[in-house]
Order: structure tokens, then C-alpha cells, then sequence
């Protein structure tokens, strides 16, 4: 045995803010996760910048043999390599041949074009793809206590919208990258022309561009307040449909709609001024460009006297050059407008595995044989505040049905939770037949437990697919006695497709009563030690409480059942009742002599409940129970 214990298992430092989201740790996870793809993208890049060279020098014979004078110095010698090269693979220098070979050189431009923006394609979706698939692995390995400390939209946003924007951000930078080889190209062929006026023009490119450095920010400030709107819109989203019911029932759709529409409000003004200060960007680069260029042809015909050819190279070689220079910083801008999205992904990831549940390498087996014990545990949701379960001592038997009542907001579903292992007590312990639950024998426990919530989940599928869900190797035979054991089999039978009929969204098309017999089913086809049944019938109206009733009564001795409720009339054949008031036990003992003295808390419940039908119920003290949950008098 490892010796670690739940506790440690599931210990966790309450908030871990990291500051993995930034652009080098992106560009290195890119690495990490896609170095042989960047590798070749670059290296394609690389090509792509060499033919891209090659066919703009071509076109320096191309324009000799048309007429143009191209003089001395370094257009005279581009010129005169050209003519070599051709007569190296032996080609005639004419027109026609100049042209052919251009039509190949660009061709093959094309070709490493498509190839590239395909590979650049790849590794957008498959970066994105694998971060999505790691965040979700993150949020369902985390404990149950983290996750339902968080709203669930956060995580849907996360994994959609921020996994999105990081997926357009991947491709902006990939299209920079191909763009900032074809300038590589641009700017030696230029070079090789006239080193002066490129240096120039590359050193005011390069001004302009850290001249929008305020621009920048802006682009990340607006990048985090479109993050954080986003993320108010899922959660608003969320709770506005999940309470559509409620909202429709109250009549108050306008003020969702209000709500909604100053959230998607503000997604608009984050938008249209990410997109302002990108166009006032480009429009102080093309005016610097143009200034730029002015200045560049100037200096190419009055100062420095080229010869036609090289001024007309040169000519549209900046031409290329300077709005070149513009999509880089609108690639630049795009990407750090993203960055804020892959931090926050990168956070909840962080903090998810922070506190994951983490893999056990020797996990042990569990068989609930005598008994489920709580000694003396505690637990507190806040590191301060007032403990929602307190000292509590109770013991589940198995083969008994235990059934823990008290009002709302009692501890009841603490209990629970602290039963399954899915919370662990801050004190005291959790025993399997006298052996303490720990981290080994979680997942074992875990795989005994039939758990039946108030709120049923259904799956969009068919009822089959639902049962399934359960117990994937289940046969038609064990479907049939978990649907009669939960007393479904009748209503199933009836709808239109019987098993094989699809459940609406949330399985709208059946009535809560039979959701919950249908959750029932699906929690006893994993044939449980424990049936734990989570206020299952609270929901319901007396007819489909009965029938639910009848199946647990059913079960009743042939399976460990805790029944958590506030329903006091559900309970009466119960072995053993906990009372629980304020996350203590307060009373305990069977239906009988908790009623039969005239007196106590149990007693009160039930008679606020109209619970009691036997006036015969009531005779003798009920028991009283001390802080450890032992029999007191
Ligand atoms: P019951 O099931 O009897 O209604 P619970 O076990 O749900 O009671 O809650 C017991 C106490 O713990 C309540 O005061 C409740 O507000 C608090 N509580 C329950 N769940 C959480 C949570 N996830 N975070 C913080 N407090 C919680």
C-alpha cells in the first residue's frame, strides 16, 4: 500500500494562478506539441522564400530582353548570373524560354504554397485539438469539490470559444510565418539590387511597426475583455436556458433578454474596437508606406541614378515589401489578441490538475461485506466558516436499508458525498467493513455505488443508450430485470419505440416520475453494493413517489440502500434513521421508537409532514443520540 490517504489524494492548494499563457510559453507549447510540423513549415517557408526569389530575379532578363537598359553594377550582374544559369541547364536565353521557366519556378511557388497552407492548416487543428482534448482530460480528472465550486459554463466556454480563438491565433501566426519568409525573399532580392534604399526602407518598415506598439496593447487589452464578456455570455446563456421553465413561468423573458443583449452588447463594442484600432493600425502603415515609398523612389532616380530595370525591380519589389510589412502586424496584432484566451485555458487546465484526482498505481479491490462506517467525521466547505457536517458518527449495514432525514440544508447530501469518497472529511474517518477509505480503494468504491440524484441526467439517446451508459456489457436480460426491478419496465414498453425510442433533451418526453424510475434502472443494472438514493423521490407527486416506493421496497434487504430525504413518508420501513439537524445527528433509531415517545425532533418533522398515519406510531421516548451518533438514552 502507498499509504496515501483521500486526504491526500484529493488535497489540493485552493488557487493556482499560473503565468503559463504568455506568448513564449505559447510559441513553446506550439513546439512541444507540433515541432516536426513547424519544423517542415518552416522549412517549406524557406522554399517558398527561394523560389519566390528565383522568380523575381528572373525577371530582370525578362525585362533585358524586352529592351530595358539594365546598366551597370548589381543589376548588370543579376542579369549576367541569370544568362549564366541558363546557359548552365542549356537553355537559349529568348523569351520564350525566360517565360517557360518562369511558369515552373512559379508553379512550383504554388505547389510549396498549397502544401504549406495545408501543413499550416494541420497543425491550427491539431495544436487546438489537443489542447481542447487536454483541458477536458484536466476538468474530468479534477475533484468533485473544484469542479462544483465552478460554474460549468466556464468550462464549456473554455473548451469552445477560448480553444477557438486559440485555433484562429495558431493560423494567424502561421500565415505571418509564410508571410515573413516571402518578405525574407523580397527584401534579398532588393538587397542585391540596391543594399542603400532596402536598408532604408526595411529600417522604416521596421520604425512604423514598433511606432504601433499602443496599438498592440490595445489589441491584447481588448483580446482579455472579450475573454472575460465572452465568458459572462456562456454563463448567462447557460442559466437562462437550464431555468427556461422557471423564466417563463415568472414571464420574465424580457429580463433574460436584457440581460443577454447588454452581455452581447459589450461582445460588439470589444469587437468593434479590436477592429478600429486594427484599421486605424493599417491606416498609419499605408500612409507611412506611401510616404516610404515616395521617399524610396526618390532617392533611387535623383540621387542614386539606376537604371530603368532596377528602378522598376526595385519599384515593385517595395511595393510588395511595404504591405508585406502591414500583414505582419495584423498577424501580430491577431495573435496577441488570442493570447489572453490561451492563458485562460491554460489556467483552468492548471488549476484542474492542481486539484485532479490523481491516478493510482495500485488500485485495490473493495467488497462491501458487513458495514459502511462515518466516525466522527467533520467537513467544512470553507476553510472558515461552520462545518456542514459535524462529528458525525453513523453506520450503514449491509444488506439494511439506512435512510438520513432532516430539513434542507441539514448536511444530508454532505453525507452523501462523503459516503462515495467524492468529498473527504476534514476529520474522522470513512470505513469500509473497518477499513479506512482511502485513495487505493476509491475508484473500486466507487464502482459499488448505485447512485440515484434529484436532478436525473438523461442522455439525448435512446433509453437502451442510457441503460447502457451504465453498464456498457449489460445483456437484453439484465436490461429487462433492471427496468422491472425500478418498476419502468410498463411505462418503456408503452412509448412508441419502447427501448429503442430517443429521450428528448434531457429526456423531456418522460415525466419526472419516470426519469427517476429510468435513473433507478440505470443506477441497479450496475448491480450495486450500495444503492445511494439522493432526495430520488423528492420531485415526484404521491403516485409516482408510490411507485418509485414500491421498487425500492422491492429491493429492500436483497441491497445496501441509504435513502437521503427530506420526505419523511418515504422512509417507513427504513432499518435505521439518522436524523440530522445543522450537520449533526440529533436522533436516531427505526421508524417505531423514534416516533413513540411523544416527543422529539423526528417526531415534529413528521407531524409538519402529515407523515404519520398510525396514531399507534406514537408511544415511547425516542432514542437520543450523543455527538458521536451512539445511543444515549
Ligand atoms: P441538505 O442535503 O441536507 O439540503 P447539504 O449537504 O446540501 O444539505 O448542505 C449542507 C450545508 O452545506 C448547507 O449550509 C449548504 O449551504 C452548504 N453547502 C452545500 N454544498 C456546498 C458547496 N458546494 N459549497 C459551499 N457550501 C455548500
Amino acid at each position: 500500500m502507498s499509504g496515501e490517504t483521500l486526504s491526500e489524494r484529493l488535497r489540493v492548494p485552493l488557487s493556482v494562478r499560473v503565468q503559463n499563457g504568455g506568448l513564449w510559453s505559447y510559441l513553446s507549447a506550439l513546439w512541444n506539441d507540433e515541432g516536426a510540423k513547424v519544423a517542415l513549415a518552416t522549412a517549406l517557408g524557406a522554399c517558398l522564400s527561394v523560389t519566390q526569389g528565383v522568380g523575381l530575379l528572373l525577371l530582370l532578363p525578362l525585362l533585358q530582353l524586352v529592351g530595358f537598359n539594365t546598366g551597370q553594377g548589381a543589376t548588370a550582374g543579376v542579369a549576367h548570373y541569370a544568362s549564366a544559369a541558363f546557359a548552365f541547364i542549356g537553355l537559349p536565353l529568348t523569351l520564350v524560354s525566360v517565360l517557360g521557366v518562369y511558369v515552373v519556378i512559379m508553379t512550383l511557388y504554388f505547389l510549396l504554397t498549397r502544401w504549406q497552407n495545408n501543413l499550416g492548416y494541420a497543425i491550427q487543428l491539431d495544436f487546438a485539438t489537443q489542447l481542447r482534448q487536454k483541458l477536458y482530460r484536466a476538468i474530468v480528472d479534477t475533484n468533485w469539490l473544484f469542479f462544483s465550486r465552478n460554474r460549468a459554463s466556464t468550462f464549456t466556454h473554455a473548451l469552445t470559444s477560448e480553444v477557438d480563438r486559440v485555433s484562429y491565433g495558431t493560423q494567424q501566426m502561421f500565415q505571418g510565418l509564410a508571410g515573413l519568409m516571402v518578405l525574407a525573399a523580397y527584401i534579398v532580392v532588393a538587397w542585391l539590387l540596391s543594399a542603400v534604399t532596402t536598408a532604408a526602407v526595411v529600417l522604416c518598415g521596421i520604425i512604423l511597426i514598433f511606432g504601433l506598439k499602443n496599438k498592440i496593447s490595445v489589441s491584447r487589452e481588448k483580446g482579455k475583455a472579450l475573454s472575460a464578456d465572452m465568458r459572462g455570455l456562456y454563463g448567462a446563456v447557460t442559466e437562462h436556458l437550464d431555468g427556461m421553465k422557471t423564466v417563463k413561468s415568472y414571464g420574465a423573458q424580457e429580463r433574460n433578454m436584457a440581460r443577454f443583449s447588454n452581455l452581447n452588447a459589450r461582445i460588439m463594442k470589444d469587437y468593434v474596437e479590436y477592429v478600429r484600432n486594427i484599421n486605424t493600425s493599417q491606416l498609419l502603415v499605408n500612409v507611412g508606406s506611401v510616404v516610404i515609398l515616395a521617399g524610396a523612389l526618390l532617392a533611387l532616380i535623383d540621387v542614386l541614378h539606376l537604371p530603368g530595370a532596377t528602378v522598376l525591380v526595385l519599384l515593385y519589389l517595395f511595393f510588395m515589401i511595404i504591405p508585406q510589412f502591414n500583414s505582419l502586424q495584423l498577424n501580430y496584432q491577431a495573435v496577441v489578441n488570442m493570447l489572453p484566451s490561451y492563458a485562460n485555458v491554460m489556467d483552468i487546465k492548471a488549476r484542474s490538475e492542481a486539484e485532479a484526482e490523481r491516478e493510482i498505481a495500485r488500485p485495490r479491490d473493495v467488497t462491501l461485506r458487513r458495514r459502511v462506517e462515518l466516525r466522527d467525521v467533520s467537513f467544512s466547505y470553507a476553510a472558515e466558516g461552520q462545518s456542514a457536517v459535524e462529528h458525525v458518527t453513523l453506520k450503514v449495514d449491509a444488506g439494511k436499508m439506512t435512510a438520513i432525514v432532516g430539513t434542507s440544508g441539514a448536511g444530508k447530501s454532505t453525507l452523501a458525498d462523503l459516503i462515495m469518497g467524492l468529498i473527504e472529511p476534514q476529520e474522522g474517518a470513512v470505513l469500509i467493513d473497518d477499513v479506512p477509505l482511502d485513495a487505493e480503494r476509491l475508484d473500486a468504491w466507487r464502482g459499488c455505488i448505485g447512485y440515484v440524484a434529484q436532478e436525473t441526467f438523461l442522455f439525448n439517446d435512446t433509453v437502451r443508450a442510457n441503460l447502457l451508459w451504465a453498464y456498457p456489457s449489460a445483456t437484453e436480460d439484465e436490461l429487462r430485470t433492471a427496468l422491472r426491478l425500478a418498476a419502468a419496465d410498463d411505462f418503456v414498453a408503452r412509448l412508441p419505440d419502447a427501448m429503442e425510442t430517443v429521450l428528448g433533451d434531457r429526456g423531456v418526453r418522460l415525466s419526472g416520475g419516470e426519469q427517476q424510475r429510468l435513473a433507478l434502472a440505470r443506477a441497479l443494472l450496475r448491480k450495486p453494493s450500495v444503492l445511494i438514493l439522493d432526495e430520488a423521490t423528492s420531485n415526484l407527486d404521491s403516485e409516482n413517489e408510490r411507485r418509485i416506493q414500491g421498487a425500492i421496497e422491492a429491493l429492500h434487504g436483497g441491497i445496501t440502500i441509504v435513502a437521503i430525504t427530506h420526505r419523511l413518508s418515504t422512509i417507513r420501513n427504513a432499518d435505521v434513521i439518522y436524523v440530522l439537524e445543522n450537520g449533526r445527528v440529533i436522533e436516531t433509531g427505526d421508524w417505531t421508537s423514534l416516533t413513540a415517545g411523544g416527543t422529539g425532533r423526528f417526531l415534529e418533522l413528521c407531524k409538519a409532514q402529515d407523515a404519520l398515519q398510525e396514531i399507534g406510531d406514537v408511544g415511547a421516548a425516542s432514542q437520543r443520540v450523543g455527538p458521536t451518533g451512539s445511543p444515549v438514552g
